[in-house]
């Protein structure tokens, strides 16, 4: 399966209230900025769906590719479902930290879940998205300024 999601998003009423509201709750639950998630949204619109796993009447999780902003030509693969999430961009596999990538495979998680079965994902179930955010905060909390890199652990989480 490979769809662009702009197509899909674009059967939607763009920022319709529903989706509004599941943006402006992802930013609470994940504990980030509203322009982040809105950043991440556009990044939605371009994302490639590679993979849906679907159980029942549920869409257990998404794989897409999504576009580097920063170097072009490079792409980042994100991997978001009910038990955790991945992403193979340096700010996430080095530091461990809940990229624009991931938010934007919630959102077509989310986008995927309304348009087939027209009921939006739990964000609250999401045990992974809860420890993200705590992980960020405690880090925010002990270290100051920029995040040392793990080097250890960087490499044991190597793709
Ligand atoms: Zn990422």
């Amino acid at each position: 399966m490979s769809v662009v999601l702009g197509s899909l998003l674009g059967k939607m009423a763009v920022l319709d209230e529903v989706t509004k509201n599941f943006l402006f709750h992802l930013a609470d639950v994940a504990g980030v900025r509203k322009s982040k998630v809105l950043e991440a949204y556009e990044l939605a619109k371009r994302a490639e769906i590679l993979n849906v796993k679907e159980c029942g009447d549920e869409i257990l999780g998404v794989r897409i590719r999504v576009e580097s902003e920063s170097r072009r030509g490079e792409v980042h693969y994100v991997s978001v479902g009910k038990f955790g999430a991945k992403c193979t961009c340096e700010f996430s596999v080095i530091r461990r930290g809940l990229c624009k990538h991931i938010l934007a495979g919630l959102i077509v998680w989310y986008a995927v879940s309304m348009l087939r079965f027209g009921k939006p994902i739990d964000l609250d179930s999401l045990e992974w998205l809860k420890q993200m955010r705590e992980g960020k905060e405690e880090k925010t909390y002990v270290r100051s300024g920029e995040e040392e890199v793990d080097d250890e652990d960087a490499l044991r989480r190597e793709p």
